[in-house]
């Protein structure tokens, strides 16, 4: 594990919030690094290998996300010229609470072959990043751990980062006593596809599952898994026990979808805090403690979100720090 340089911007959080910090604060000039506490980038854009031995990875946190800013528009325009990305479909199921289903149009939707993390992947190359490096603390000065740095970044959900900041930071009312839903994100692999053409399906006002999604369909090899995303009521019951929602989940996403197999395997993924209750107002936070505050909980919570708030973090930070 690498420490930073006390001349090092530091950015806490590899997610694709703090990974489009970092690159535009390289692209600036300015030196940074990126501490992750896990062992690879990607945060809620994760694809995770499942079953464990069988080398297909599962979308288990975004379903796909969105385009709309123009800037982001050409990141995902290179994405696709590369073959990281795929528009996926414009048009998903709604299931109403009466029992009926529609068709909803609307933006459209992007995937990736290998797995959203692979964009995050993409976005980070030649960064320097710690991986395994879990942050417990950032001071006045700023400091991270106790060392120096020359700004300091948290890129990650309002409750991980109220933990770390001293309360003497500016930055530590703004993130304090912030309400973020929790889901649990359960994988089902079937023997076979025994399901009609889905993509993707809102399921509205049922009382354990928000959101079915093909995971074959929107990878586009076809595999037979689908990933269900948990209602938050649901999720807050298994907190402690993520696997104990997968009983209920599989009923319902057996009965919505008139499914006659049980799946061969299941997977279950907590999200503690999965999206925001309520955004902030503004796209980041800079103050003059030099701390910044980035992700997905400023603005409308999606990926598209989060990486135009850490893009204009770090350039905010690279012009604070030359002037
Ligand atoms: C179930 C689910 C479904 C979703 N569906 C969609 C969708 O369909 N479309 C869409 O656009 N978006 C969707 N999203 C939201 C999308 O995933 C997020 O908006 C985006 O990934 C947020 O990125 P981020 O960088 O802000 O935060 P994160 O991805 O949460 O990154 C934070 C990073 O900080 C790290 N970290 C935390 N604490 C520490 C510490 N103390 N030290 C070091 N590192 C730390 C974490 O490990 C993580 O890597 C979904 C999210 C979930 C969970």
């Amino acid at each position: 594990m690498t420490a930073p340089d006390a001349q090092d911007v530091v950015v806490v959080g590899g997610g694709i919030g703090g990974v489009a910090c970092a690159r535009a604060l390289t692209e600036a000039g300015t030196p940074v690094r990126v501490l992750e506490r896990a062992h690879r980038v990607g945060g809620r854009m994760s694809s995770k290998p499942l079953p464990a031995d069988a080398g297909r990875v599962v979308d288990l946190g975004a379903a796909y996300f969105t385009v709309r800013d123009d800037e982001f528009a050409a990141v995902a325009e290179s994405w696709r010229r590369r073959g990281f990305a795929v528009p996926w479909t414009d048009t998903l199921a709604s299931r109403e609470p009466d029992g009926s289903w529609s068709s909803k149009s609307g933006p459209e939707r992007w995937c990736a072959p290998g797995g959203l993390r692979t964009l995050v992947d993409d976005l980070a190359r030649d960064l320097r990043i710690s991986y395994g490096h879990t942050v417990t603390s950032v001071g006045p000065g700023p400091t991270v751990d106790g060392r120096p740095a020359r700004a300091v970044v948290l890129a990650m959900p309002d409750p991980q980062a109220a933990r770390l900041l001293d309360p003497a930071l500016r930055a530590a009312p703004v993130v304090a006593d912030r309400a973020w839903q929790p889901v649990i994100s359960v994988a089902l692999g079937f023997g076979h596809r025994s399901w009609e053409h889905l993509s993707a399906a809102f399921v509205n006002g049922h009382p354990d599952v928000d959101l079915i999604a093909d995971d074959g369909d929107r990878r586009g090899d076809l595999a037979p898994v689908l990933v269900a995303h948990s209602t938050a009521e649901r999720a807050r019951q298994h907190l402690d026990d993520p696997d104990g929602a997968v009983v209920p989940v599989v009923a319902a996403v057996t009965e919505l979808l008139g499914l006659s197999d049980a799946p061969a395997w299941t997977h279950a993924h907590r999200w503690s805090f999965a999206s925001p209750a309520e955004p902030h107002d503004g796209e980041f936070s800079l103050d003059d403690d030099l701390v910044g505050l980035c992700g997905d909980g400023w603005g409308s919570p999606k990926v598209e979100t989060a990486w135009r708030s850490g893009t204009l973090l770090g350039r905010a930070i690279a012009d604070r720090v030359a002037g």
